[in-house]
């Protein structure tokens, strides 16, 4: 393939993925803006595998069946809760790969093409490889930890120590320092060092970060691994991966800072804070002197069948129970019997952005009842029933009126508003944050203990 078609080809694909992307922005489009996007991908693969510099195709074709294989394997068996760990996990891979190639690329200056007439390597691709392969390691690290956090294998609940700015100041001076030192001297040992640094810092930053705040360190995570993506571009030589990395990386750092102010934190804030510390008295002590209400399916289909209008919110445990294909018959047969139904989505309410939206759109929800918090947050003070499917932490109104709690500043929906709160879930047990919430012991708030599949179905049988 010539250079020109070469570039044209690179060219159509970073259009399709920012097409893909404007597709990503809503649920209406979403599917529309996937299609393209795979496009783009079989364009990009298809232009990169007839470049001139690639030799032979066993390797290649031995490497795509065996990752395809996998992918296809782990894509059919993941369940829809376990995507942010998925997700993490995959971050995590484009780290190392950023990182395994930067190192490569040391090694083998010459086929890299960056090897000057001495054979040694120029500062800018030195400089290159040492940003590729800081990014990729710090993405690497952070990403393993994250998922250790999503899957419950170390706890959401933040590590801090006295000090640990200061460490982690110091490290990142080091690691400049010894970046220096490799750039001079094209030391391999040095090297590793920024490496080895790198790896311990995607730790220690990861660490601190509390349950409430998981959110933006996955979107923060997913900006990483487009760095590290367009870092490997720079190794490479190759324009479309620089260009595709920029995009991730660009709309990661965007949906973080939507996430941010979502939550109501600053960047700086969530990164160093250290927020999300678990309350020292446990929900179930909490609970005990306090008292909540619980009422049965059936009271609760007999409530929302005489009110005038009904506001689902859904949460986490809605996605734990896959109960959304119930709640859209429940909200189905309250609609024909003259109840107005409507769906209010939190930012970060589940696990992963849009988490909601996706299982809503799964269980094919007209998108038009389907409001996003700013859009809604008004109409509970005049509906009949809120009723909350497996969310807590989005509806805690302690993140009103609590500047000690780790919420404190989220804005939350405003579902106590309401003349009637209903909440389905298992337990008192506390959300994600680890924090107990008021809402279940107010006076307007009955409880429906169950799973919500199970709760939603004999609701859908009541009515
Ligand atoms: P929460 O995690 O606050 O609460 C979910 C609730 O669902 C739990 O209290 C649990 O209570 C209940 N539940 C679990 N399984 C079931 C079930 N089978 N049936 C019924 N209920 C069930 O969820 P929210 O959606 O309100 O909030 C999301 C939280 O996750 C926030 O703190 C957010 O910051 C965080 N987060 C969000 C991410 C994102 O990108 N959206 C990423 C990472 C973290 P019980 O055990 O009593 O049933």
């Amino acid at each position: 393939m010539s250079q020109d078609a070469t570039s044209l080809a690179y060219l159509i694909a970073s259009v399709l993925f920012i097409l893909s992307l404007k597709g990503l922005s809503s649920p209406e489009t979403a599917r529309q803006g996937n299609m393209l996007g795979m496009l783009g991908m079989a364009i990009a693969v298809a232009t990169t595998l007839m470049a001139p510099h690639v030799v032979g195709y066993g390797p290649i074709a031995a490497m795509i069946v065996l990752g395809g294989v996998i992918g296809a394997v782990v894509a059919r068996r993941i369940p829809m809760t376990s995507m942010p760990e998925l997700v993490a996990a995959m971050h995590s891979l484009v780290g190392l790969a950023a990182v395994l190639i930067a190192v490569a690329a040391f090694l083998s200056p010459t086929e890299y093409g960056i090897a000057g007439a001495d054979g040694r390597i120029g500062v800018g691709s030195l400089v290159e490889m040492v940003i590729g392969a800081f990014v990729g390691a710090i993405t690497f690290t952070g990403s393993v930890i994250a998922f250790g956090k999503l899957k419950g294998t170390f706890g959401s609940a933040p590590v801090v120590f006295r000090g640990q700015h200061l460490v982690n100041l110091t490290m990142a001076m080091a690691m400049v320092a010894v970046s220096v030192h490799f750039c001079v001297t094209q030391s391999f040992a040095s090297y590793l060092v920024v490496i080895g640094i790198a790896l311990l810092l995607g730790v220690l930053l990861i660490v601190p970060i509390g349950g409430a705040d998981m959110p933006v360190i996955v979107s923060m995570l997913n900006s990483y691994s487009g760095w590290a993506a367009a870092g490997i571009g720079f190794t490479l030589g190759n324009h479309l991966l620089i260009v595709v990395g920029a995009l991730v990386g660009s709309s990661g750092a965007i949906l973080s800072y939507i996430m941010c102010r979502a939550m109501n934190r600053s960047i700086w804030n969530v990164l160093f804070g250290g927020f999300g510390t678990e309350t020292a008295e446990s929900p179930q002590q909490a609970a005990a002197g306090k008292g909540a209400k619980s009422g049965s399916p059936e009271d609760a289909a007999f409530l929302m069948k005489n009110g005038s209008s009904v506001i689902i919110v859904p949460g986490y445990g809605m996605a734990v129970g896959r109960a959304q294909h119930a709640v859209k018959e429940m909200a189905e047969l309250l609609s024909e019997a003259g109840v107005s139904v409507r769906f209010a989505i939190h930012p970060v309410a589940g696990r992963m952005p849009g988490h909601m939206n996706v299982l809503l759109a799964e269980a094919e929800v007209p998108y038009d009842q389907v409001f996003e918090l700013e859009e809604i947050n008004r109409e509970f003070k005049d509906c009949d029933v809120a009723l909350v499917i497996g969310a807590n932490d989005v509806v805690n109104p302690i993140a009103r009126s609590d500047p000690g709690s780790p919420i404190y500043g989220m804005p939350i929906l405003d579902v106590d508003k309401a003349k009637t709160v209903m909440v389905v879930k298992r337990s008192l047990a506390p959300g994600y944050a680890g924090i107990d919430n008021p809402l279940f012991y107010a006076d307007n708030t009955l409880m429906l203990f169950g799973d919500a599949k199970e709760i939603a179905e004999r609701i859908v049988q009541s009515l």
